[in-house]
């Protein structure tokens, strides 16, 4: 067990926590990575990825965020396996940090990047064949289903948000609800009902994802849950969207959050209600959840904290403690 202490500690090693320490770093803020369980975040769990700048050709999520990971250590972050379990931030900067492994991080500003993890239905084949067939997320994966039939589940905003978007790439797209009535706002709803490249099926379940044999999604089987029916649904693409869950728990009672879980920060800008510490990517935007936003907020978050060090006392070891702190 060690006690690590840094300018600035980043929860979260996504395309926001790594944005975050490239830009600290060069700032000379000597950034530490806390990666988590999933170093790299959401994008290493799809393939394609072709709607991040800067390349022409398609691109692999798994390979996008080993080059962020290798461009932050390049320029000066060090890593950490590890993951944390709990925060201390009540008594203002410095914040003090646990991980799972028992060691202690101590860091004069905190950047929260922990993300957010699409919910799923948890039934067979979804797992098997995301990037397959299966998918969570129209924007990233529509474009691959041009011209082909895709679904989507769910009933909320999401859902139907998904289901409009995709009517961009496919002529067939049909919304499948377990309910006889949508939870999404009434003017979503009006736009889906109208809409005549989609069709919906209601009062259905999704039991399983199965495959065809490329191996790829192929159909679906549904449950009725009014008169208890089986039946398959032919489908090129089935998009889960039945909400996200952000990665807060830590934080529950510690900072402000919507009621979705989402960390609330001052409008546009990362700063939450505790001086000091920041909150970037999908933890913190149920609204457009992609790579680059993620990205943008966290340069966004290293630039603000910048300032904010600018604006704290160093004591002789070199660390900073806030200037109100000293002032009383
Ligand atoms: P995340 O990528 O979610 O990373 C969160 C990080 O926090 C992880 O490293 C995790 O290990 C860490 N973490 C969580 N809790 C802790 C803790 N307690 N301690 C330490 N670390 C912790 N977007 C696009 O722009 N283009 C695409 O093509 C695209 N495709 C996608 C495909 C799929 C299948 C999915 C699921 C998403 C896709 N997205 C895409 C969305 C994109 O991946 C996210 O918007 C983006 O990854 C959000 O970045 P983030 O840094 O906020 O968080
Ligand atoms: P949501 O509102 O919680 O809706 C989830 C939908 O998925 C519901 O229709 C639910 O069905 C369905 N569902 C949940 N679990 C399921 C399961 N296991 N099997 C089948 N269906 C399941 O989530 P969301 O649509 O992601 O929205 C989350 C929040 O973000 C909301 O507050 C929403 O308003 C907001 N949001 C806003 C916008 C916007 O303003 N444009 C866009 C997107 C999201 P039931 O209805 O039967 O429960």
């Amino acid at each position: 067990m060690a006690t690590h202490r840094t300018k600035m500690l980043i929860i979260g090693s996504g395309p926001a926590g790594y944005s975050a320490a490239i830009y600290a770093a060069r700032a000379m803020m000597e950034p530490i990575v806390v990666q988590g369980l999933q170093p790299g975040g959401q994008l290493t769990i799809t393939t394609d990825v072709e709607n991040y700048p800067g390349f022409a050709d398609v691109i692999q999520g798994p390979w996008l965020m080993e080059q962020m990971q290798k461009q932050a250590e390049h320029v000066g972050t060090r890593m950490m396996w590890d993951m944390i379990v709990d925060v201390d931030i009540a008594g203002g900067s410095p914040f003090r940090a646990i991980g799972d492994s028992g060691d202690e991080y101590i860091a004069d500003v905190l950047v929260i990047a922990t993300g957010a993890q699409a919910k799923w239905l948890g039934v067979p084949g979804e797992h098997e064949m995301g990037g397959k067939g299966v998918s969570a997320c129209a924007t990233c994966d529509g474009f691959f289903y041009r011209g082909k039939k895709v679904a989507v589940i769910g009933g909320g905003n999401t859902a139907v948000e998904e289901a409009l978007y995709l009517t961009n790439h496919s002529d067939d797209v049909t919304l499948i609800h377990r309910r006889d009535e949508l939870r999404a706002e009434k003017i979503l709803q009006e736009r889906l009902l109208n809409h005549p490249k989609i069709s919906v099926l209601w009062n259905k379940t999704v039991e399983s994802f199965e495959a065809g044999p490329s191996g790829a999604l192929a159909h679906l089987n549904l449950r009725d849950t009014v008169t208890g029916d089986a039946s398959t649904f032919e489908v090129d693409g089935g998009f889960v969207a039945i909400g996200h869950a952000p990665a807060t728990e830590l934080f529950k009672g510690k900072l402000p959050m919507d009621d979705g879980g989402y960390l609330l920060t001052e409008p546009g800008s990362p700063k939450t209600e505790v001086p000091g510490v920041f909150a970037a990517g999908d933890v913190t935007d149920h609204v457009y959840r992609q790579a680059v936003t993620a990205a943008g907020m966290g340069c966004m978050a290293a630039l603000d904290a910048e300032r904010f060090l600018a604006n704290l006392e160093i004591d002789i070891d070199g660390h900073a403690h806030a200037a109100k702190e000293a002032a009383e």
